[in-house]
């Protein structure tokens, strides 16, 4: 159904859509953030971190150059596997006040100990702790994806890519990469996509939020990942977008960091309606919700409000998210089990 045959939705619609259980495939450990705990951070470390602040407390830069060094100074008091999990336990608060039921998050061992195995397995050890004790209080699930970073270049990757399949298991259930998608090629990094696939890891990249429909396709072809971190950019070639739905591979949509960065002009212009109509199968998620003045309860009104899409739009949302994540049999179940309750509840 196109956009003009659909009715809008009245704001008591919208808010009961905003408090759907929901899962989110694409959030970045530290991009996560709340600005409230990196200032309580940076002030027990005694570091002054003042300029990145709003008068209201959010994060605060003039453009995209910025951001990355307000990200840069946020996150450098991120220092122990202890600051790690304190994180962990305050950035599921967050998500599981905007009703996410399942998470899986981007962590990068080069920011966990440098690329060491046995400093990466302490700062796991420590984040998992934290997110075990977030579910038993929060009832919020959440798995790990190893990245690797690729403006780091396919060297630093390997030594990711050792990290995840050393700690492969029911948590760290996935690898991706992530970084400045002008560096390189995706195919750089076959080697350790290689080897995180034979460690039985699912695999996603970014792709398609800068490069264009090209990088897509060489993400599927060259490095064979199941899912893509944002991919909104293939919207320019629609054989691409139809080799997508032929592999059945899942895009890992964040239509609001899109619109801050300036990939889309606003929202009306994403093409995640027009994706989705397609038969692509496309999922919700924030990114860097803080950094991006977002939470995945403004993306799901912002969403409905905009495409008109209803509750039944957003549960087959989650769904496909559901079928797409890297987690288990019995999690996956337990999860869409919390979803389709809500529904006939
Ligand atoms: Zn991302």
């Amino acid at each position: 159904m196109t956009l003009q045959d659909r009715p809008p939705l009245d704001e008591e619609a919208i808010d009961a859509i905003t408090r759907l259980p929901k899962a989110e495939l694409h959030l970045h450990f530290e991009g996560a953030a709340p600005p409230s705990f990196i200032r309580g951070l940076a002030k027990e470390k005694n570091v002054d971190l003042s300029g990145i602040f709003n008068a209201d407390g959010s994060y605060a830069y003039r453009d995209f150059v910025h951001f990355l060094s307000v990200y840069e100074a946020a996150t450098s008091v991120l220092q122990t596997p202890e600051d790690f999990a304190r994180l962990c336990t305050a950035f599921l608060e967050e998500c599981a006040a905007n009703d996410v039921v399942y998470a899986e998050t981007f962590l990068s061992p080069d920011f966990c100990g440098g690329g060491d195995v046995g400093a990466w397995r302490e700062y796991l050890h420590a984040i998992r702790e934290a997110a075990e004790a977030a579910e038993k209080a929060n009832g919020i699930t959440l798995r790990g994806i190893v990245t690797c970073i690729r403006h780091f270049g396919p060297e630093k990757a390997k030594a990711a890519a050792l990290c995840a399949a050393e700690t492969a298991g029911d948590w760290i259930c996935g690898f991706g990469m992530g970084g400045d998608e002008n560096k390189g090629k995706q195919r750089d990094f076959a080697y350790s996509y290689d080897m995180a696939r034979e460690a039985g890891l699912k695999l996603t990249t970014h792709a398609g939020e800068w490069r264009g429909p090209e990088e897509v396709r060489e993400a599927v072809e060259d490095l064979g990942v199941e899912r893509i971190g944002h991919g909104v950019r293939v919207i320019g070639d629609l054989a691409t977008v139809d080799m997508l739905i032929e592999k059945g591979v899942t895009l890992e949509v964040c239509p609001g960091s899109n619109v801050f960065l300036g990939v889309f002009p606003n929202l009306d212009q994403h093409p995640i309606d027009r994706l989705r109509e397609r038969g692509v199968k496309v999922t919700v998620s924030t990114d860097d919700p803080p950094f991006f003045h977002t939470t995945m309860r403004r993306e799901y009104a912002a969403l409905a409000k905009t495409f008109r899409w209803d509750a039944d739009v957003f549960t087959e949302l989650n769904r496909t998210a559901m079928a797409a994540a890297f987690c288990d049999e019995e999690t996956r179940a337990k999860v869409l089990k919390t979803i389709e309750n809500a529904r006939t509840a």
